[in-house]
């Protein structure tokens, strides 16, 4: 038992060298490189003094060619890259490093090794040992940077279908979408146009495929049978099917440069371009129909504006004799009474006629925004007093003043105003009760109330009674004419001043309007004026349309010197230039910057230049997205106050 015993712990004892020879074995199983390096004392460099299994599995040198070899034996004199020298500069301070670099086998090739380094030092302090664990993580490098890669193309993918949605022409379209497409592919590619007979060709634009020959490339032709993407056998060649507007179907056709060949994940991104021009190519289409059709509705509406504008102008001269007769006729021979109260009353309802002249002729300016305010010191007694006589044989004007009564405004449209008000609250009392007229001058506005005690207007209508052509349903029921524009018009000119108006009435008991006009004009209606520089622009200016759509009030300038003169004219609340800053001169550009510090107007740059020197409130890239715009000018302009309905 005892021999037993002996024997046993002879065999088994846990002396030095079985445990060492337990962790050679492990260390040589293991799967991560182990080097360690003596560092040679004759000339600082690391000799390779002892190598694992793994690293013969790794690099293809045995411990024979490897051992007491120096570092860069096996660099194979291949410069330092960023990481060698990393690993430099821990060895020269001595510290432990965790780093990846590219390192070589015995055959020449390279490979991603990520390396950790630990130093040993002896009881001196003094470095003599290396200890370095390594892994080659190629795979794992490559996928990441192939991630990454993948990443960025996504990214490029997102802004190019930015681009070609903002994209409003075909010309642009292909462009934008050719440039965009040999980025992220790396490749050469052609957009193809096919007809319905199978006739086509590599397209700029749109246009018509008429001299186009029949085209015979069966990848084309797959693609569009199929719907989908088709490669060639050599993978360096594809063509996508890319959507049908009209009779046209597109393709879009890639070659691979420089013997490349086309990968899953570039047929990937070729379907989803193919994917985005169809959508855009789309847009592109239905914006074109939109600009024939609204072509033809400024046309009819300019028409429109047009024959109202003639009309009212000539029917002026003709009214005006007949004012001028009437006047006349009491002065060349007797009238009786009834004569005298028929010319009264001609003379009356042409004075009536000629006042409707001019409203239509002040909504038509107003339709094609050229009413501009020829302001002047305005002194609402004198014009209310004056107005009075107008109406002095239909009814008594009861006017009061009380404090300064002077604006600045423009006299001919303020009469407007108050004559549409004080007409109406005589039409509407048709028991001829006095109208009175109440001025009320403030510090810093003047209210001047108008007010009846006619039929009023009922609940039901109130809220819209200063829309276009709405009128009240009693004063249709009664058989009382009019047009439902006065009040609408009337609007407009108290907004133009910065004013504005509003109407308490009861049915049955009687109606007050009431004007509050700032003293000074400021130019802003309710409805923000948006200053726009837009060189391109004509009728169809898209940048004005789009800003009317979205509720702003646009006055268009085709460069620098009206755009000045327009705002140094009427206060704008924002100023959009659609120019890029270095087609405007330097003295232009100082007069905008002062003219902006005087009003306190904010601008937004539409360019892709450093737009600095003009001092922007905003900026936004081309291609310019009208929603982009609108939001910056959201939140820009302060928006004012809807008032008087
Ligand atoms: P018009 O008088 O030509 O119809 P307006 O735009 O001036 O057009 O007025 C719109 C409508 O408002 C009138 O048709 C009428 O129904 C109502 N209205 C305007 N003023 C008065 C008033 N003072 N009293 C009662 N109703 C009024």
């Amino acid at each position: 038992m005892a021999a037993q015993k002996r024997t046993h712990s002879d065999t088994v004892r846990p002396g030095l060298d079985l445990e060492r020879d337990l962790m050679m074995r492990a260390i040589n199983v293991a799967g991560d490189v182990i080097l360690v390096y003596r560092v040679d004392p004759s000339d600082g460099d690391l000799r390779v003094a002892y190598m694992n299994d793994a690293y013969t599995r790794q690099t293809g040198y045995s411990r024979d060619e490897a051992i007491g070899r120096p570092v860069k034996f096996f660099r194979q004199n291949m410069p330092d890259d960023q990481g060698m020298r990393e690993v430099r500069a821990a060895l020269a301070a001595g510290r432990p490093l965790h780093v990846q670099i590219v390192s070589y086998r015995k055959d020449g090739t390279s490979f991603w090794n990520d390396v950790t380094l630990y130093p040993v030092a002896d009881d001196d302090q003094h470095i003599t040992h290396w200890i370095s664990v390594e892994r080659d993580v190629t795979t794992l490098v490559e996928y990441e940077a192939a991630m990454e890669d993948e990443h960025r193309r996504l990214f490029s993918l997102t802004q190019t279908a930015r681009s070609l949605f903002a994209s409003l022409d075909s010309r642009s379209l292909i462009d934008t979408f050719r440039k965009s497409a040999e980025e992220i592919l790396h490749a050469r590619i052609e957009v193809y146009g096919i007809s319905s007979d199978g006739r086509g060709r590599a397209i700029d634009d749109f246009d018509a495929l008429d001299d186009a020959k029949t085209i015979v490339d069966p990848l084309i032709e797959h693609a569009l049978r199929t719907r989908g993407h088709v490669v060639d056998d050599r993978h360096v060649r594809a063509a996508v099917a890319a959507g049908k507007h009209g009779s046209t179907s597109y393709a879009v056709v890639v070659q691979a440069r420089n013997g490349r060949q086309l990968r899953e994940t570039d047929l990937f991104a070729l379907d989803l371009l193919a994917e985005y021009f169809s959508v855009a190519a789309h847009n592109v289409s239905l914006y074109r129909e939109l600009e024939v059709r609204r072509s033809v509705v400024l046309e009819l509406n300019q028409t429109k504006t047009d024959l109202i504008a003639m009309l009212a102008h000539d029917f002026r001269t003709p009214l005006t004799s007949i004012v001028g007769f009437a006047d006349l006729v009491g002065e060349v021979g007797d009238v009786n009474d009834d004569q005298r109260e028929f010319i009264a009353t001609i003379k009356r309802t042409a004075l009536q006629l000629n006042e409707l002249a001019v409203d239509t002729l002040t909504l038509s300016r107003l339709e094609r925004n050229e009413v501009s305010l020829q302001r002047e010191t305005v002194d609402l007694a004198v014009l209310v007093r004056d107005l009075a006589y107008d109406f002095a044989d239909r009814s008594v004007l009861d006017i009061s003043v009380n404090g300064d009564a002077t604006v600045i405004g423009d006299v001919p449209r303020l009469r407007q105003v108050f004559y549409n008000l004080v007409e109406n609250g005589i039409k509407y009392s048709p028991g001829s009760t006095a109208v009175s007229v109440e001025i009320d001058g403030q510090t810093d506005h003047v209210v001047v109330r108008v007010q009846d005690r006619g039929i009023g207007i009922p609940a039901g209508d109130l809220q819209r009674i200063f829309e276009r052509f709405q009128r009240g349903s009693n004063a249709r029921k009664l058989g009382i004419g009019g047009t439902g524009f006065g009040l609408f018009l009337s609007k407009q000119l108290v907004a133009l001043h910065g004013g504005t108006i509003e109407v308490e009435s009861r049915e049955g008991k009687g109606s007050t309007f009431t004007v509050t006009l700032p003293r000074r004009v400021t130019g802003r209606g309710d409805v923000a004026l948006i200053a726009l520089l837009d060189p391109v622009s004509d009728a169809n200016s898209v940048l004005a349309h789009s800003l009317r759509d979205a509720g702003y009030r646009v006055s268009v300038a085709v460069d620098a010197a009206e755009l000045l003169a327009m705002i140094e004219d009427l206060a704008h609340d924002a100023i959009v230039i659609n120019v890029d800053p270095s087609a405007l001169s330097t003295q232009n550009v100082g007069r905008l910057r002062a003219l902006r510090a005087e009003h306190n107007v904010p601008l937004i740059v539409l360019t892709n230049e450093d737009s600095r020197r003009l001092v922007p409130s905003a900026v936004i890239e081309r291609p310019v997205l009208i929603g982009d715009l609108v939001a910056a000018l959201a939140s820009l302009v302060v928006p004012h106050t809807a008032t008087g309905s």
